[in-house]
């Protein structure tokens, strides 16, 4: 993933200079907007997007002559107006408990990102269930306990290799039972047999519905970012076997600077709830499109 700050430097420092004195500017004409549009597509914003946020660019500023600032200011304007519709935190229903189903690749970030949102909805005075949904993988099924402890909420778990729908059901009654306000589920993420996973899927969505027929009341689609266009794949695979109905981006910390989100919320609109920051239980933070368009501008 290219830095799109010094990419745009660059495009300036292409610019034959006026005179020493004036600052370097570069005038918005076809050829600059082809190195704008090969920059995004570089800083994984995809063809498509990198495509249309050019395309804009160039209706409103074309034959301008603009410094590295300007032209900064003009990209974060067009990225911020695509943010802008996605950023929504996790809708709050009334109903007992809100069943929140957390899908994703290994490795993504699902179990920490439980953790985080278990934490975060406690401090906030909500009861909150954990079900480690991940029956295959020991592992997950420990991580997300230490999890719970470090967010004092109850993990249910089941035995390794047993039926996670099962699980689920248990869950769903011990929320019941106890009056959580909020149930997370813990999901496998297997994609190599993507057969088996929408399976798995389905049938833990049948069982949950059993027993309320609104549930899951949200499916959280959780995406590591540094996985560059990777994650728009993901997107377009787990559309198809789980009624996504929003995103947590995580590792937005690391060197990775983000620019699938801009991919991701333009191809397919669906609210990013969150964004994780870090390994720390505290880092998951709301999504703030204009902070974030700055960010990723330079
Ligand atoms: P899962 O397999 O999807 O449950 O993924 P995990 O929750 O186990 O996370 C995989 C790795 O990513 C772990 O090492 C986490 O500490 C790390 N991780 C998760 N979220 C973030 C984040 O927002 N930032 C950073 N830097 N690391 C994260």
């Amino acid at each position: 993933s290219t830095r799109l700050d010094a990419g745009i430097e660059g495009i300036v420092a292409d610019a034959p200079a006026a005179s020493a004195a004036d600052e370097a500017r570069r005038t918005v004409d076809d050829a600059m907007l082809e190195e704008l549009e090969e920059l995004l597509i570089t800083a994984d914003m995809g063809v498509e997007t990198a495509t249309r946020v050019t395309a804009n660019i160039g209706d409103a500023l074309h034959g301008r002559r603009l410094t590295t600032r300007e032209i900064k200011e003009a990209l974060a304007r067009e990225v911020g107006r695509i943010m802008e519709p996605v950023a929504r935190p996790l809708p709050i229903y009334p109903k007992k408990p809100q069943v929140v189903l957390v899908v994703g690749v290994n490795g993504s970030g699902k179990t920490t990102t439980i953790g985080k949102l278990a934490s975060q909805f406690k401090a906030a005075g909500k009861q909150v269930v954990v079900a480690a949904g991940d029956t295959f993988r020991a592992a997950a099924v420990e991580q997300l306990q230490v999890w719970g402890e470090r967010a004092g909420v109850p993990v249910l778990t089941a035995p390794e290799g047993s039926d996670p729908a099962s699980l689920a059901f248990d869950a769903m009654t011990r929320a019941e039972e106890i009056g959580a306000d909020l149930l997370l589920i813990d999901t496998a993420g297997r994609l190599q047999n993507r057969q088996d996973l929408m399976e798995e899927l389905a049938k833990i969505v049948r069982v949950i519905r059993k027993k309320d027929p609104s549930a899951p009341h949200n499916t959280l689609l959780v995406l590591d970012a540094t996985t560059g266009q990777n994650a728009v794949m993901q997107v377009d695979i787990f559309r198809k076997i789980a009624d996504v109905s929003g995103l947590v981006m995580t590792k937005l910390d690391g060197t990775a600077r983000g620019g699938v989100l801009v991919a991701l919320a333009d191809k397919f609109g669906l609210p990013i709830h969150a964004i994780g920051l870090g390994e720390q239980i505290d880092d998951l933070a709301p999504f703030d499109p204009q902070e974030f368009a700055r960010a990723l501008c330079g």
